[in-house]
């Protein structure tokens, strides 16, 4: 990419983040008393995007599928779930502390922004090997740093009277040990056989030492997990259709990353058939996530998926693959796919006494299965779609190019001018329409202005109600992105708009 490219890039982050401020999407939350950072709030526009698009997530795991369910549960943890869970122990990230200024920085970001390399992978060590060698200081002051440390990213409360280790406890800093800890319960009330998954979307909390590019890492955020439980004798016992293993993506192996090469594009066929992806349980899981980030509009060349290097993988981790994104700032994290394997259902077994297996009454065994787990970010999955839908034409209109799906607004019902005959008659077009789509009506300031509101909040269709309205029943429909108009019959609409949607 060059430079002009670069800037062009770099520039689109700024835009969107003001587009997100300017149409009510996301912005800082308590702003009136000077946010924290790594709080947002949703505006009226941002909140039915974010129903929208975990409408369509919940609907293509669970609702879609026989063998999904869901679970709901709740934000504060006793800590010994966490302690189970290795959070305690280990979800830490390398911090250094300027010892001028005392600001903190998060070590491998730093470094990142420093040398312009990627730190995925790299442990404490090493990053402090970096800081000497480049002798890197405070970006703010100039001061040096003190030694790398970790920091561990769960935020803590007391529950009840009493402040003791008794009390203690958590805020989830992810959905998925909920579901292992209802993993019994869920098991005997859904009557599930393996193979077969738990979802939730909910709230996850981390105090992120430097949180950064808008809601891309922020401190309270939703996720979508699944876990989807697998007799480990069978992790390749699925049936992945012929298309879908045509299906290709960019591929950035552990090998690619260890020699310095660049991604390769290739189809799932060869992935797995090189042994690539280990399992076909987890190819299966990246396919149907490839395609639902097709689905809901974002592009597949700006989409890859880069293999975990051995010193990057978590603690319970056998594989994992991240789902990346092209962001203005370089190829990050936009999902996470892991095999979990057993460990999770072990652990809690452990800690809490209760055996967590699966009986398989076909072979009369006992099984504790392995997980496949698609981790998703809700925020992180909005800003990605409305930085791949942000389009700016040479005549500097701008429009989200959203898909329908996941429009906040579907279609904006205007009156033409601000005159009683064409309110009343929009207002009647409005309310004939308003069950069948989601519509807003709008008679405030000129046409032109109206649409560009639509526009920007990437409504697709607008129908403008004139004087010919009131002769013939007609209105105009205008198409978001070419901003094409035709005359079609009120009564016509329904059907239409259910064709185009
Ligand atoms: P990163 O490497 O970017 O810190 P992670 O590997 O810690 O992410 P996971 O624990 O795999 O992330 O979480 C799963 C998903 O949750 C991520 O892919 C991302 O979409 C979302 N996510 C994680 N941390 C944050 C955060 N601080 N703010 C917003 N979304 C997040």
């Amino acid at each position: 990419m060059d430079k002009k490219q670069e800037a062009v890039k770099e520039g689109k982050m700024d835009k969107v983040i003001n587009l997100c401020l300017r149409r009510g999407i996301l912005f800082p939350s308590n702003e009136i008393y000077g946010s924290t950072s790594g709080f947002f709030d949703y505006g009226p526009v941002g909140v039915e995007l974010k129903k929208n698009l975990e409408k369509s997530w919940w609907k293509y795991i669970v609702n879609d599928r026989e063998n999904v369910v869901g679970i709901d549960g709740a934000l504060i943890n006793v800590s010994k779930v966490w302690k189970a869970s290795g959070h305690v122990d280990s979800f830490n990230d390398p911090l250094v502390e300027c010892k001028k200024c005392h600001l903190r920085f998060r070590a491998d970001s730093l470094i990142e922004e420093e040398l312009k390399i990627s730190m995925d992978g790299v442990g404490v060590k090493q990053l402090q090997e970096l800081i000497d060698k480049h002798k890197i200081k405070c970006p703010k002051c100039g001061g040096e740093f003190t030694e790398v440390q970790v920091f561990n990213l769960m935020f803590k409360t007391h529950v009840g009277a009493i402040e003791d280790e008794a009390s203690l406890m958590y805020l989830r800093p992810e959905t998925a040990q909920l579901i292992f800890t209802d993993f019994k319960r869920v098991l005997a009330t859904s009557r599930k056989k393996l193979p077969f998954g738990i979802a939730q979307i909910g709230k996850a909390f981390r105090n992120e030492i430097s949180p950064r590019n808008f809601v891309f890492r922020s401190r309270e955020f939703n996720q979508m997990e699944l876990e989807f439980f697998i007799n480990p004798e069978k992790m390749n016992d699925v049936e992945i259709k012929k298309d879908d293993l045509n299906l290709e993506s960019f591929f950035y192996t552990q090998e690619m990353q260890e020699n310095n090469k660049n991604h390769e594009r290739m189809n799932f066929e060869k992935a797995l058939k090189e042994g690539i992806i280990g399992t076909k349980w987890h190819a299966y899981w990246m396919i149907e996530f490839f395609k639902w980030f097709k689905s809901i509009g974002i592009k597949t060349e700006n989409m890859r998926f880069r293999q975990h290097v051995k010193t990057e993988l978590s603690h319970y981790s056998s594989e994992t693959w991240d789902l990346d994104y092209n962001y203005p700032w370089g190829w990050k994290e936009m999902e996470g796919i892991a095999n979990r394997t057993d460990y999770d259902l072990k652990q809690h077994s452990k800690f809490s006494g209760v055996d967590l297996s699966f009986f398989d009454e076909k072979e009369k065994k006992k099984i504790v299965p392995f997980v496949i787990e698609p981790s998703t970010g809700v925020e992180r999955t909005i800003l990605t779609v409305l930085i791949d839908a942000y389009t700016e034409r040479d005549d500097e209109r701008i429009f989200l190019d959203l898909n329908p799906i996941i429009a906040p607004v579907k279609l904006a019902v205007l009156p033409l001018m601000p005159k009683e005959e064409l309110e009343k008659k929009a207002l009647e077009v409005f309310n004939g329409l308003k069950k069948e789509v989601v519509c807003d009506y709008d008679a405030n300031g000129s046409i032109g202005k109206r649409y560009s509101r639509f526009d920007e909040i990437g409504t697709p269709f607008a129908i403008t109600i004139d004087y010919q309205t009131i002769e013939d029943d007609t209105v105009t429909l205008r198409y978001r992105n070419d901003m094409n108009q035709e005359r079609v019959k009120i009564s016509d609409l329904k059907a239409k708009l259910s064709e185009l949607m």
